[in-house]
């Protein structure tokens, strides 16, 4: 017997434990039981190794003992096969509990196989020459591979059975590692003088490692930092412990000013590296290119080093310190309160999508109440798709009283969508998550086509309506199709153009504006009229009258309350509506709910009311009784 390729898988592991163990890396829970699986792999071979030399010394070393080394190698083999079963374990019960219930019978059936092997007998097979022991076989070596084989079957079984739960990267590279094992194991079963085993589990090793385990796929190769996949990883294992620990994203909102020299730049940048990589206490990994996520253990003493991050950031960087980052901080007291790892990337997602400028340099706290409203968006997000796929999108109607005809002239289509207990929701809940996730370009353009629909059923001039004011989000405005789309629509359904007006708002930045700029010549041309709704709110100023090209301006219930309440409101309605009228615009004022503030408002010569007082938001039908009624009797009398 002879022992090179046993000495070559030796040197193998040594080879990789060495590189290993030099390199930067997390404690992940599958990066330790690679690190069991490697040693046990090691003791295998060294195994094998004594095992080879004490049957070349029979004559020397008691017979007892020989006995026991060789199965205690053969032992060590069904440790190997239970250590690749464990490792895959790991990956797919992330809960320590659950991986401890699970693993249970598996350490247990290893065990079981252990004494087997020690308690049967074991026999040496010959060379020719009747003295040197070319292999050993008997009932411990058969039930060897009866156990090893089994939990090797087991871990196939497991991988497939669970294949949505592990790593599709770990999958692959343990099948390879059990193929390479299992075949090495099949010819030393036929050619017993073949000691294949050993060296080949070194082998196996070195494909889980060059596969997977490396720890430098884990490091973010530009900065140093734990990458993106560490850091789920990471923080699923934290959470599987089920113990506190706090997390805190550092938000980069520019950069680095560049206000300078670029290499001086450069030297801010290394600083601001160099600084977050040796935050005391704490993992930092690169979430996103303007993202480091920093997690620490010991959450009772996160908030404080949070606080010395905050300040550390204020001051300046670089040379001098002349160089200054826009930032802020996500900081999650506590990770328990999302679920798993993906989520707690989505609530820092949704904080940093609902924190706005004035959140600079600040630090903003994701606590429960946060994720019970991020939750609760998933939740409409997801009534809202049903909802649009299910066509379960309904159009109210408001109707608009106009005081120089003293009937209705016109309403607003307002959207709602019914859930599946036919309980009606309102658009304040899921307008802004469908503009958030896009969703809002289906659902206006739904609208709008039921809407059109709506017109072409029933001949809205009999009911004494002039036109009818569809809501158009800022996404929509900025949407550049626009225009084409709701002209299709409206061909499609032979709607006057004269009697659809989209009301707009303003939108945030300039290029939104020329798109909406470029939408709005397009609709006008075929016809088509607009307002400025929400003209009140923090949301307009009077450039935006001057800039665009509208009929109408909506007065908000924001606007009107104020009126009656402050008597600096009331001074700036009187102007605002004098020089509205002279630029030749009309007025609505939405959100009239009483007779006096009727009354008030057709006094200042507004010339449309729109509100509560009237009616509320109706449902088709009930809105075209509504107006072929009212529009029956004069209103004032
Ligand atoms: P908005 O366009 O300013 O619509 C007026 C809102 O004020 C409506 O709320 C209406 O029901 C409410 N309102 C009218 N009169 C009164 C009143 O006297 N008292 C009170 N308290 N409220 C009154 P609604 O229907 O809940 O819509 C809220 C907002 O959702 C709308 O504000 C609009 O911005 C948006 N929205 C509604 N439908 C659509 C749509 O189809 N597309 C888009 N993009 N947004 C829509
Ligand atoms: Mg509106
Ligand atoms: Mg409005």
């Amino acid at each position: 017997m002879n022992i090179k390729m046993q000495c070559c898988g030796v040197i193998l592991l040594v080879v990789l434990l060495f590189f290993y163990i030099r390199q930067k890396r997390i404690s992940l829970n599958t990066q330790r039981a690679f690190l069991q699986a490697v040693f046990v792999t090691l003791g295998c071979i060294l195994l094998d190794i004594l095992s080879i030399i004490v049957l070349n010394h029979r004559d020397i070393v008691p017979d007892l003992i020989v006995k026991f080394i060789c199965k205690s190698y053969l032992a060590s083999l069904v440790g190997v096969a239970l250590c690749g079963l464990l490792y895959v374990c790991v990956d797919i019960y992330t809960k320590k509990s659950d991986y401890r219930k699970k693993t249970r019978k598996y350490d247990l059936a290893a065990c079981v196989g252990m004494l087997v092997i020690y308690c049967l007998p074991i026999y040496y097979g010959y060379a020719k020459d009747g003295k040197t022991v070319l292999y050993t076989y008997g009932a411990s070596v058969v039930s060897t591979y009866i156990f090893a084989v089994g939990l090797l079957i087991v871990n196939f079984h497991l991988m497939k059975k669970e294949k949505d739960r592990i790593n599709p990267l770990r999958r692959e590279a343990v099948r390879l590692w059990m193929l390479v094992w299992m075949g090495a194991s099949l010819i030393q079963f036929f050619h017993n003088s073949l000691l294949l085993v050993g060296y080949m589990s070194a082998i196996g090793m070195m494909i889980l490692y060059l596969k997977l385990e490396n720890p430098e796929s884990n490091l973010d190769r530009q900065t140093g930092m734990f990458s993106h996949s560490a850091l789920m990883l990471y923080i699923g294992q934290l959470l599987g412990k089920e113990q506190k620990f706090a997390a805190a994203a550092l938000v980069l909102n520019s950069p680095l000013h560049e206000n300078g020299h670029s290499s001086r730049n450069r030297a801010a940048y290394m600083e601001v590296l160099e600084f977050l990589l040796h935050i005391s206490g704490a993992l930092v990994f690169k979430n996103m290119e303007d993202e480091f996520l920093i997690v620490f253990e010991d959450a009772d003493t996160a908030r404080d080093s949070v606080g010395r991050i905050q300040e550390r950031f204020q001051a300046g960087w670089g040379n001098g310190g002349r160089y200054y980052i826009k930032f802020n901080i996500i900081f999650i007291p506590d990770v328990r309160v999302v679920d798993n790892a993906e989520d707690m990337l989505f609530l820092i997602h949704n904080v940093r999508q609902n924190s706005n400028e004035s959140a600079q340099g600040k630090l903003v706290l994701a606590d429960r109440s946060r994720v019970e409203q991020m939750y609760r968006d998933r939740e409409t997000e997801k009534l809202l798709e049903r909802a649009i796929d299910e066509d379960r999108v309904e159009v109210f109607y408001q109707p608009i009283f106009s005081t120089k005809e003293g009937r209705f002239t016109s309403a607003e289509a307002l959207v709602r969508i019914r859930d599946e207990n036919g309980k009606i929701v309102p658009p304040g809940v899921f307008i802004g998550i469908a503009e958030q996730n896009g969703a809002i370009l289906s659902l206006g353009k739904m609208v709008f086509e039921k809407v059109c629909r709506m017109m072409k059923e029933n001949d809205i001039r009999k009911y004494g309506m002039h036109y009818l004011e569809i809501n158009l989000s800022v996404v929509q405005c900025a949407y550049e199709h626009l225009a084409e789309d709701y002209i299709k629509i409206m061909e499609k359904y032979e709607v006057l153009p004269e009697q659809v007006n989209l009301e707009i708002t303003e939108s945030a930045s300039l290029e939104a504006k020329a798109v909406l700029l470029q939408n709005m010549e397009k609709l006008m041309a075929y016809g088509v009229r607009f307002s400025l709704d929400d003209f009140g709110t923090g949301q307009s100023n009077l450039n935006y009258i001057v800039d665009m090209p509208v009929d109408i301006v909506k007065f908000d219930r924001e606007m009107t309350t104020a009126y009656f309440e402050n008597e600096k409101a009331k001074y700036v309605m009187d102007h605002a509506i004098r020089m509205i009228h002279g630029m030749g615009l009309s007025v609505v004022s939405e959100g009239i709910e009483t007779k006096e503030q009727f009354e008030e408002m057709e006094q200042l010569g507004i010339c449309y009311i729109q509100g509560y007082y009237f009616s509320r938001p109706l449902p088709q039908q009930e809105f075209l009784e509504f107006v072929r009624e009212r529009n029956g009797r004069n209103e004032r009398a």
